[in-house]
């Protein structure tokens, strides 16, 4: 499977759009979750406010302690469908998830990359958090 999206992304100016570079300022001076992280986790927070924390597949429960491992499922597989009614929205736990994208033929990229986003969303953690403690321990 690809992985598009994963690798750290270069912090260059150059790389970033007039757009990007204001809300990094406003990062910076607000010290406020972005508005482009806020708009890509907006469904998800809107689905699991609108939908009970439970799998749609499975029936496994979620409450704060476990909530990172449910994620929003777009019934149609374009995430760009949002209804505000969470219509097109189904909490999967990231296992059922997996499983629906699997079992789905036509696999959509543009889904692909919605859940590692979700992935990314959801692991707060830093991947590369050890690497650091690794190269200093010689
Ligand atoms: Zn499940
Ligand atoms: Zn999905």
């Amino acid at each position: 499977m690809k992985r598009k999206g994963f690798s750290p992304k270069p912090k260059q100016p150059k790389d970033r759009s007039p757009e990007e570079r204001e809300q990094a300022m406003q990062r910076i001076v607000g010290g406020a979750i972005g508005n482009r992280d806020k708009r890509m986790a907006g469904y998800r927070e809107q689905s699991l406010r609108i939908h009970p924390w439970v799998c749609a597949r499975c029936g496994r429960v979620f409450d704060q302690s476990n909530i990172t491992e449910l994620t929003v499922h777009h019934k149609d597989h374009n995430h760009d469908n949002n209804p505000a009614d969470g219509s097109n929205w189904e909490n999967l736990c990231i296992y059922c998830h997996d499983n629906e994208h699997s079992r789905y033929v036509e696999y959509q990229p543009d889904e692909a990359i919605t859940m590692a986003r979700d992935e990314q969303d959801l692991a707060k953690y830093n991947p590369f958090e050890n690497l650091k403690e690794l190269l200093g321990r010689k």
